[in-house]
């Protein structure tokens, strides 16, 4: 099909963003206090620190607090637990964040399981996990989250169809995979020992790419008419003369906008819809504690 329409992420997380900055004052008339968010880094990794910077910046721009804790790579277990269990006693603090991955020998899964459940804004506490598989009031992971929206926004009602998410992360395939069965899609999980990928994908109304490999989704495998979230992020190798490769998604794009009636870009679509899911998951953290309705 012609006429396939590249989703503007950046734009929708946009709105999100907008749409928080104004229920920020709301929520300080009925508490008196500021939504806050903390955000643990450990180390030095230039991409970690990328993304820390970039979530203190949205965060103070949606005029929340944003509480920084940077600590050296030699950190401890034991010193990185306690500055958890402290922002978990912490009433200024609604959401916490710990950037992936740590350093070292730290223990990643006992640093998360400290995390107060109702503080875990990106939804990686078991706890969340159980909650959203059981259909219970969660906190979750934003990446697949700010996905569901995209979808909604260009399909509406989701219920019946076929969704396939090729890859079963905890952070992304899994989540997405619940959240879309709470929309009552029909939903096929495929990894890396799936047989006939192609075929299984062929299927899909809706797919959900979050692998880590380039372009390994092709136009070919995709059904006509079907809106494609394309979450992966990978550099390919640098062009002769060029110092970095372009960043490509796990879809063929080109190739898929002759088959699918919509799909993300990559950079552009998914990626900046994290951000503001995040901040998101803050204030709906804060209205949570504060016992308030939920931020819509
Ligand atoms: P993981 O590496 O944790 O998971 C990748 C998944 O893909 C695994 O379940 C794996 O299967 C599956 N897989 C690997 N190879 C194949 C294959 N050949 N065929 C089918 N499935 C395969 O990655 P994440 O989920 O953390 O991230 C996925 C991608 O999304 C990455 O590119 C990452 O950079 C990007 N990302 C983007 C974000 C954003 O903000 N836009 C946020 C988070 C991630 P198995 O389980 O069998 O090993």
């Amino acid at each position: 099909a012609t006429g396939a329409q590249l989703i503007d992420g950046k734009a929708f997380a946009a709105e999100l963003r907008e749409r928080i900055r104004q229920a920020v004052p709301k929520f300080h008339e009925q508490t008196g206090r500021t939504p806050g968010l903390a955000v643990v880094l450990v180390g030095e990794d230039p991409a970690s620190q990328v993304y820390v910077a970039s979530k203190h910046k949205a965060t103070v721009a949606a005029g929340m607090e944003s509480f920084e804790h940077r600590l050296p790579a030699d950190t401890s277990q034991e010193e990185l637990i306690a500055l958890v269990r402290s922002l978990n006693e912490d009433d200024s603090v609604d959401g916490i964040l710990v950037q992936l991955p740590l350093p070292g020998d730290l223990d990643e899964k006992a640093v998360v399981m400290a995390i107060d459940p109702d503080k875990d804004v990106d939804g990686l506490h078991v706890i969340n996990a159980g909650r959203l598989a059981n259909g219970e009031e969660a906190l979750t992971p934003c990446t697949p989250l700010g996905s569901l929206m995209l979808l909604k926004d260009q399909l509406g009602d989701l219920s019946g169809l076929n969704a396939v998410v090729v890859g079963r992360s905890i952070l992304v395939g899994k989540p997405m995979a619940q959240l879309l069965l709470a929309e009552n899609c029909t939903v096929t999980m495929a990894h890396s020992r799936t047989r006939d990928l192609p075929n299984v994908v062929r299927g899909a109304d809706i797919v959900v790419a979050a692998v880590g490999r380039a372009e390994i989704v092709k136009g070919d495998w995709l059904k006509e008419g079907a809106v494609v979230i394309d979450v992966g992020i990978n550099r390919l190798a640098p062009e002769p003369g060029k110092e970095r490769g372009r960043l490509v998604g796990d879809v063929a794009t080109s190739e898929a906008m002759g088959h699918v009636r919509a799909i993300t870009p990559v950079p552009g679509g998914v990626g900046p819809m994290t951000i503001a899911v995040l901040l998101r998951n803050t204030l709906v953290a804060a209205s949570r504690r504060a016992g308030l309705a939920e931020p819509e």
